[in-house]
């Protein structure tokens, strides 16, 4: 309870480990391809980019589909700021766009309303895990050459419909870094739409040489085809990525049963104007966090702290930051539930009576709350 969140070993990451250790291909290889082709599979998808990061896939992802300097990308400010930095390292400029309050996504009414004439892509953020429907607006996305790259950091596991996450037909970029569904230790991915983005992907991650590891080994030389990047998925993180795969059930039902608990609990405090909870569609969605809404959060935040619970705060707003003060815009829905949003714990190693202990505590420290929710 301590922790807001952190990851779940399932005991078969260490002989996983082990055995790349010994075998000694510990960068790109054969381990880092079986993850891409299970990844596939699990998706329904034809093919599966790994690479270093879920920032790295972001980017990668934008220069895939042809963003560069001169571009403009739309980006809700309510995201981690590695949304935002990956595309200012395309050399494009974010344009905020607004959220829902009751979900913290954006919608196809906001994103519309941030559109401007040199928007070349749209990113949303699948917040919390939940899927983001833009269907509405994908004619005017195809007329005016605007490519949407889903940010699915949160989401993967989650389905939209009745496909999941990734397997839409979206250029989808997941991150399985420490603490998301899915963990590599450090890692990402890029779900491509077509074989031409999969194979810009993969030269853009490895230095953009045109060999790959194996003809490589087998020859004296080689080609740079252009820019690329050092983005691989080393086989030391793939390794931890399939065995972190292979239990992935058991961590997608513990995430869901929480979340469902919080929920519940939650409601029996009957406290409307003191708590609201962040909807994830959960019948859909394989919650990556927990997030209410309380007035005065941070005396909440600083009082739950003390006594030990790890709530956190995903995230301060972005275009409140010094970093992207140039492309800021009044955004009063972030405003007003940046300064509100609290996550609870929320990983598989806490149990139905953590989240009664953590909503027990939250209960007596809104009690003493001065304000409400508007
Ligand atoms: C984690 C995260 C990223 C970046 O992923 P890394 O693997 O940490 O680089 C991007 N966007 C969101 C919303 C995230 O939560």
């Amino acid at each position: 309870m301590s922790r807001n969140a952190r990851p779940h070993l399932h005991g078969t990451e260490l002989d996983a480990l082990h055995a790349v250790l010994a075998d000694g291909v510990f960068g790109h290889g054969p381990r880092t391809e079986r993850f891409e082709r299970e990844l596939a599979r699990f998706l329904g998808v034809a093919d599966v980019v790994a690479v270093a990061t879920g920032t790295a896939a972001l980017h990668l992802a934008l220069l895939a589909a042809g963003v560069g300097p001169g571009d403009e990308v739309v980006v809700p400010s309510q995201t981690f700021c590695a949304t935002v930095q990956a595309v200012l390292a395309t050399g494009a400029h974010p344009r905020f766009a607004e959220i829902d309050p009751d979900t913290l996504c954006v919608t196809a009414a906001t994103v519309r309303a941030a559109l401007g004439p040199r928007t070349r892509a749209v990113v949303p953020v699948l917040y919390g895990g939940r899927a983001v429907d833009l269907a509405d607006l994908h004619e005017l996305f195809d007329r005016r050459g605007i490519t949407v790259v889903e940010d699915a950091a949160h989401a993967f596991g989650s389905h939209h419909g009745d496909r999941r996450v990734g397997g839409t037909g979206l250029l989808t970029c997941f991150s399985f870094d420490p603490v998301k569904n899915l963990t590599c230790g450090e890692g990402g991915a890029v779900v491509p739409r077509t074989p031409e983005d999969a194979r810009r992907v993969r030269r853009l991650r490895g230095l953009a040489i045109d060999a790959d590891h194996r003809d490589r080994a087998r020859s004296t030389g080689y080609t740079v085809t252009g820019f690329g990047m050092r983005a691989h998925l080393p086989a030391l993180n793939a390794a931890l990525g399939l065995a972190q795969l292979a239990g992935f059930d058991l961590v997608a039902d513990r995430r869901d049963r929480l979340w469902r608990a919080y929920r519940d609990r939650l409601g029996e405090l009957a406290l409307p104007d003191r708590v609201r909870l962040v909807d994830l569609d959960i019948d859909h969605t394989v919650p990556f966090h927990c997030v209410v809404r309380v007035p005065d959060r941070d005396r909440v935040f600083h009082c739950l702290q003390a006594r030990g619970i790890g709530v956190g705060v995903h995230y301060p707003p972005n275009h409140l930051q010094p970093a992207f003060a140039d492309w800021h815009t009044p955004l009063p829905v972030t405003e007003a539930t940046g300064v509100e949003i609290l996550s609870l714990p929320l990983h598989p190693a806490l149990t139905v009576d953590d989240v009664d202990t953590v909503v027990t505590a939250l209960h007596d420290v809104l009690r003493t709350t001065s304000g409400a929710l508007p």
